[in-house]
């Protein structure tokens, strides 16, 4: 069976390095499909659930932004957070998800505004990769 390292690392640290046969991510240009012996590729990731599929069974995390690069049958996460299920506070996120919402409702400027569909977009993350 073929495969290809996954390292995911954040400023808090590393947070996966396994082998898997396949990798899907969201990179700004669209979703990427990595499987082993990829062609090297840099791209940067969206908000978004990284999926590592191996054996009929697949992994998720929740990737907020970052770059991927892909070389020598590795793929490399660069990313400011990235949480397994298991390590997901669902609750915070719904709160997070609230306040965000709450934001976009009122009259702030664009900066505000941009900040707030971040942080929605992260809550929003955290929570579908949470989820069964
Ligand atoms: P919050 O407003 O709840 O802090 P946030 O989206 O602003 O959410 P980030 O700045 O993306 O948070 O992340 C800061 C740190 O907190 C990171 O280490 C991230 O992994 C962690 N984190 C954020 N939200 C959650 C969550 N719901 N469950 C687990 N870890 C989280």
């Amino acid at each position: 069976m073929k495969t290809l390292t996954v390292s995911v690392v954040t400023p808090n640290g590393p947070v996966l390095e396994d082998e898997y046969e396949m990798v899907v991510c969201r990179a700004e240009s669209g979703e990427i499909g990595i499987m082993p012996h990829h062609i090297p590729i840099v791209a940067p990731l969206s908000i978004a659930a990284v999926r590592l599929k191996k054996a009929g069974s697949e992994d998720k995390l929740a990737v907020n932004g970052g770059i991927m690069e892909v070389s020598s049958n590795k793929v490399s996460i660069l990313a400011q957070s990235a949480e397994k299920p298991s390590d997901i506070d669902v609750e915070r996120a719904r709160k997070a998800k609230e306040r965000a919402e709450r934001r976009l409702q009122s009259n702030q400027d664009n900066i505000d505004k941009l900040r707030a569909e971040l942080a929605l977009q992260r809550a929003i993350n955290r929570l579908d990769v949470s989820s069964k």
